[in-house]
């Protein structure tokens, strides 16, 4: 890859032509047009709201004569660079000089950049910026990206995917999953954690309906013209989860429903009673993991390893032990209630505390507490032959 650097490029130059998407906020064009600010493999421009402080700062840097750093141009060809890295930069820039927003002069006023003194506007379009263009193959640029990863904001993963496998089939992902604009986005936020603009939406749609397998996924539907699977596979897994769970708790943002509705979706559920039953383990003050409560019921609400039941402390053991092997020494028989009354070896074995586990009498998941008077020991063997139940 060859990479030449340039010095002589000025603010005025890369804002000819700058064209800002108001919609997406995000810079498109400048330069004369021969720019393209915002290639596939770009992060969305992150903070055009949010954050108006870093814009402002880089224009009080310019006025400042402060570097704004290194940008880095994609040279495709004679007329036409996309920027690799510098777009938020380059978008600040654009975004002043068309009046799009006020920095603050030294009294705290607002200041935009029509209405500056013409030596302040002299000076910010004469600056000169540092760009390094590089050329090479589609495949190199990216790798090269993918490797040195400069952007400011280290690219995730799901960036990094974007970026190597950039083509139609991402642009229209991104229309759909990453537009903070799509009016399901609240909806899906019941279940899906994270953020449209760092790709969180389309990389958990991507995660469904690839299960798991995002990178082969996007390999393979790269040059797709549209993106009809992977929206129908998303609304298949949200609407379910909608029409099982009536209510939408905050434990349920960011749970595997892809994973669930790959196993669950064939069984029926009642609406009413599912939600009988998470209210009543929302109020189970024994369900120490409540994240587990929806694929505890979907499963039928038998593994209660799920909901991280709470045990038995050291002391409602060792009572518990005591009394019991008290009793069983006088009867003669084993301190293990299962053992007593079986055949075998064991029918009088007294074991030793650490060879015990303590377990429900009555069930935890028949209402059964976890207080001294629902505790026995069992040894290890019988314990577990019991489960967790
Ligand atoms: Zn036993």
């Amino acid at each position: 890859m060859k990479t030449t650097l340039k010095t002589n490029i000025t603010v005025k130059d890369i804002c000819e032509g700058f064209v800002y998407n108001e919609l997406e906020g995000k810079g498109l064009f400048g330069f004369g047009g021969k720019l393209t600010i915002q290639p596939e493999y770009q992060r969305n421009y992150i903070y055009a709201e949010g954050d108006g402080k870093r814009e402002m700062a880089v224009i009080e840097s310019i006025l400042k004569g402060y570097p704004i750093g290194l940008i880095y141009f994609n040279k495709v060809s004679e007329n036409n660079l996309e920027v690799l890295d510098g777009q938020q930069r380059i978008t600040s820039v654009g975004r002043f000089v068309t009046d799009k927003f006020a920095i603050q002069d030294e009294n705290g006023n607002p200041q935009n950049f029509f209405g500056m003194a013409q030596d302040k506007k002299t000076k910010i379009l004469g600056t000169k910026l540092l760009i390094y263009e590089c050329e090479g193959t589609e495949s190199q640029i990216k790798e090269w990206f993918r490797t040195i990863n400069i952007a400011g904001v280290p690219l995730n993963p799901q960036e990094l995917l974007n970026a190597v496998y950039s083509g139609p089939f991402v642009t229209l992902g991104k229309e759909e999953f990453s537009n903070s604009q799509n009016s399901n986005i609240q909806k899906w936020s019941a279940y899906v954690l994270g953020s449209t603009n760092r790709q969180d939406f389309l990389e958990c749609a991507l995660e469904w309906v690839s299960k798991s397998n995002i990178g082969d996924y996007m390999s393979s539907h790269r040059y797709d013209a549209n993106i009809i699977e992977l929206k129908k596979y998303f609304s298949s897994v949200i609407d379910w989860v909608f029409s099982v769970f009536i209510d939408v708790e905050s434990e349920m943002r960011g749970l595997e429903w892809g994973r669930l509705y790959e196993q669950y979706h064939k069984k029926s559920y009642n609406p009413k009673k599912v939600w009988e039953e998470v209210q009543k383990l929302y109020g189970d003050l024994y369900v120490k993991n409540r994240k587990g409560i929806f694929e505890f019921i979907l499963g039928g609400s038998t593994d209660t390893k799920l909901l991280e039941v709470r045990v038995f402390d050291d002391a409602t053991k060792k009572s518990s032990y005591k009394e019991q092997t008290t009793k069983a020494d006088k009867k003669g028989e084993s301190n293990c209630s299962h053992c007593a009354i079986g055949h075998d070896a064991n029918k009088e074995t007294i074991w030793s505390i650490n060879d015990m586990d303590a377990d429900h009498v009555t069930a935890w998941s028949k209402g059964g507490a976890t207080s001294a008077k629902n505790c026995q020991m069992l040894c290890k063997t019988h314990n577990r032959a019991k489960g967790n139940r």
